[in-house]
């Protein structure tokens, strides 16, 4: 039977810990009921620097319930990606699955049966995906979805209206171990890992209690990190500028040679006007060009992986 790990990234959640510790621990009485997982599966509640007393009700939770609740405390606050991160990869090598799960309870618990029944038929990674966003308010929906838009736009492969509500086995946690790098965006790298993967549907709820610790600036910067981490589309925008600039240039340049030949210019239009497209163009060109480079060593010191292997069919002796 599989051992599986529920992580939960905790920022200041109080109002919620206990809540959600009983929440957790209901699913993972009934799936033990069920025989779907094993008998020693437990929560992890990572707590990301909270100034407020989760640590103390995480310490709590624990001495009342050793076997199914721990705790992994963060000696700092270092946001919810890594705070996640540390938390899966500590799961890693305890148990034999994870679900990651927002600590408010947005997300469906009871989706989590399903999610391991996929496990079962052999996905490595399943998915949650929101149906709908009815409990968002429009102006979380459209930046959401404008922000999928773009991703999509900017080629890098999400999986649209997913959070980080995800089911990963031990063999794509130790795949996404490999994956060294600091700027992280976990959905759009999970992808990157391949294997059988699957998606459960289902519809996010209000927040228990306590106040959202994702405001605006938050959700730009995890934006911006999303595009800049997986994409240099951007740099090759600015050279593609640059080429269209100087391809002005030449019909700029035809535009002055007529009018100075036709005798209608102010004396020094002409020499002007040439040289502002064409130097504006090539400085675009140049700049666009060393991106190119910037953009190579950028994905170079990313050392992820190149490759993951699935099956080996090695030959056996005979
Ligand atoms: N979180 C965290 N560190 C942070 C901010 C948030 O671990 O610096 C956790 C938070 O406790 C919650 C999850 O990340 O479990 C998602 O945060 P929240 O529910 O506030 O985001 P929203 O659902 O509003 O986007
Ligand atoms: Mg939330």
């Amino acid at each position: 039977m599989d051992r599986l790990c529920i992580v939960v990234p905790c920022y200041n959640e109080e109002e919620v810990l206990k809540i959600s510790s009983e929440a957790l621990r209901s699913v993972l009485a009934d799936l033990k009921g069920k025989g779907k997982i094993a008998a020693d599966s437990f929560v992890l509640f990572v707590n990301d620097g909270s100034r407020d007393r989760t640590w103390e009700l995480i310490e709590e939770e624990h001495r009342l319930y050793p076997a199914e609740v721990s705790g992994l405390k963060l000696a700092r606050n270092v946001g919810h990606q890594f705070a996640l991160t540390a938390g899966l990869l500590t799961a890693k090598d305890l148990c034999d699955v994870t679900v990651s799960i927002d600590a408010d309870l947005q997300d469906d618990t009871a989706v989590i049966e399903e999610m391991i029944d996929r496990y079962h038929e052999g996905c490595e990674i399943v998915y949650g995906v929101r149906k709908e966003r009815k409990t968002d308010t429009f102006f979380k929906r459209f930046t959401a979805q404008s922000f999928y838009k773009l991703m999509a736009a900017m080629g890098v492969r999400t999986v649209y209206n997913h959070a980080d509500f995800r089911l990963m086995s031990k063999r794509a946690l130790e795949e996404f171990a490999k994956y060294p790098e600091y700027n992280l965006y976990l959905r759009g790298m999970m992808p990157l890992i391949g294997f059988r993967t699957a998606e459960v549907l289902y519809d996010r709820k209000e927040r228990v209690a306590g106040e959202s610790k994702y405001p605006l600036k938050k959700m730009l910067a995890l934006a911006f990190d999303g595009i800049s981490s997986f994409s240099v589309k951007p740099i090759s925008m600015v050279l593609g500028l640059g080429v269209f600039i100087v391809f002005c240039s030449v019909l700029a340049a035809i535009y002055a040679l007529i009018s100075y030949g036709t005798g209608h210019v102010v004396p020094g239009w002409t020499s002007l006007m040439l040289s502002i497209w064409f130097l504006g163009g090539i400085q675009l060109l140049a700049i666009g060009l060393i991106g190119q480079y910037i953009g190579k060593v950028y994905i170079e010191v990313k050392h992820r992986p190149r490759y993951t292997i699935e099956t080996l069919l090695a030959p056996e002796e005979s």
